[in-house]
């Protein structure tokens, strides 16, 4: 008999593992309480990267001069909110029907456990009961709003509550200045709200390379974007159109609109945890093994909820991982996910992108690295296209060339990054980009430069 295979959750973690595992012979139920594709496509991810798009876009006409022409755009709101939903739609179809085309059964439900192998779905129809093998719990996380907000979606809003947007802010104030409280100010600014964001430490993007925070600080400081640093938000007045967003140290921020971008809390909740003898850590996150296992080592737990890295990459790939794990795949080598070398990035202007060991982080271990520099004012395709900002930064190991780790900081990072990743999983050497034929002119052959 196949395995049967239980998931409750279908945003990248769970549709992932469902999609694998059906391949590899599994009897896959997914049971998803909202759209397949998960918050990732509908809340966070796609519609925030779709609107600094159009951001983006509004900022390349500014820019038109530059390249010779005269050209200036208006924002159509409802035409971007069409647009966020056509995407979103699309996604969402293109999932459903690789899903079914594996034969993974769908539930339009909310799903619990009722014991260690019992999984119940409670749909518009009734309730249904599933016994299972193996259980995979993807439920991801929600924003955490503070005990001092009280968020009305219509002035103090969660992230989820910003887009599509009713009205581009006025003046935005974004709480918050990890990767989306920073991806946030640059959207609102690029559509054209003036933005106040609050910095609780001394840089943006704390754990970040401090070169790589401040050349994001100086661009916003540029575009007119206000850093409240060293402040930390602790109460909100509103009044009629306006608000106050008041900080610990005594200043006072005035705006429009305020946006809580202070990180997320784990979808545990009212999950069946206890009736399955499934524990969770303080924070409500289910601790798990490398194989991605819980304390039941049937039952696996993919994305946010692990409280691993909180990306969409890295949720599919945990999917794939316990899929494979689940049909007994995972004894081929090197089979663990290595978190150290998961690419990020983050979708500013200029837009930024990292992976494997950091320049800062390695220093105050006292680890023996070899660090190059290439700005992008020296590549003739940054120049062609005038936008000649940022650099290529690469890690690598002194004694043995292998490259441990870069940032990029600039047009197409997200893009550029790949090689680099590809480069610390498979542990080339500095010398493998340098004898890679590269195109000419292109932004990649910053690479190869900061390798030489
Ligand atoms: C603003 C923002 C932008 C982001 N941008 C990026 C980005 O550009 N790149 C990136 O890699 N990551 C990004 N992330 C992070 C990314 O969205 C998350 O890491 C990812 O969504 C986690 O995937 P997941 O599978 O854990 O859960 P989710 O995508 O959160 O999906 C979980 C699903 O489970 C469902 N569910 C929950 N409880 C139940 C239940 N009891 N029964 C049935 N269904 C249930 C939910 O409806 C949801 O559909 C962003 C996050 C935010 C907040």
């Amino acid at each position: 008999m196949s395995t049967r295979l239980v998931i409750i959750g279908g945003g990248p973690g769970g549709n992932t593992a469902a999609t694998v595992a059906a391949r590899l012979g599994a009897k896959v139920t997914l049971i998803e309480r909202d759209l397949v594709g998960g918050a990732a496509h509908l809340w966070d991810c796609v519609p925030s990267k779709a609107m600094i798009a159009t951001g983006g876009f509004l900022s390349e006409l500014h820019r038109a001069e530059v390249m010779g022409l005269a050209a200036e755009g208006r924002l159509d709101l409802d035409a971007l909110r069409n647009r966020i939903a056509g995407i979103e739609a699309k996604l969402h179809h293109s999932i459903c029907e690789l899903l079914t085309s594996q034969g993974v059964r769908m539930i339009r439900g909310t799903g619990r456990l009722k014991g260690p192998h019992e999984v119940i779905a409670e749909t518009a129809d009734g309730v249904e009961e599933f016994r299972a093998d193996a259980i995979l719990l993807a439920t991801g996380s929600r924003p955490r709003i503070p005990d001092w907000a009280e968020i009305d979606g219509d002035r103090v809003l969660t992230t989820r509550q910003a887009y599509p947007p009713k009205e581009i802010p006025g003046h935005l104030i974004v709480i918050g200045s990890g990767v989306t409280g920073v991806e946030f100010a640059h959207m609102f600014r690029s559509l054209g709200s003036e933005v106040t964001l609050i910095v609780s430490r001394q840089q943006v993007l704390p754990g970040k390379d401090p070169e790589v925070a401040a050349a994001l600080e100086a661009e916003f400081l540029r575009r007119g974007v206000r850093l409240y640093k060293g402040a930390r938000a602790a109460g909100i007045e509103r009044n009629g159109d306006s608000l106050k967003v008041l900080c610990d140290d005594g200043r006072v921020a005035n705006g429009t609109h305020a946006v809580m971008a202070i990180g997320a809390v784990p979808n545990s909740d009212g999950l069946g945890l206890d009736a399955a003898g499934v524990q969770t850590d303080a924070g409500g996150y289910v601790p798990v093994t490398h194989h991605l296992q819980s304390n039941v080592p049937h039952i696996y737990v993919a994305g946010d909820l692990s409280g691993k890295l909180p990306l969409s990459s890295v949720a599919s790939m945990q999917g794939r991982k316990i899929a494979e794990h689940v049909m007994g795949l995972h004894t081929r080598s090197h089979r663990h996910l290595d978190y150290e070398k998961a690419a990020s990035a983050i979708f500013t202007e200029p837009e930024i992108a990292d992976v494997g060991v950091a320049e800062s982080e390695a220093f105050a271990e006292g680890r023996k690295l070899r660090v190059t520099k290439v700005p992008f004012s020296a590549n003739a395709k940054a120049l062609i296209e005038g936008d000649p900002r940022g650099f290529v930064k690469i890690v690598s190991d002194p004694a043995t060339g292998v490259v441990l780790g870069g940032s990029i900081v600039g047009r197409g990072a997200a893009e550029l990054i790949s090689v680099l990743a590809l480069a610390v999983t498979a542990n080339l050497k500095v010398s493998d980009l340098v004898d890679s034929v590269l195109v000419h002119p292109a932004l990649s052959e910053s690479l190869a430069d900061a390798s030489e």
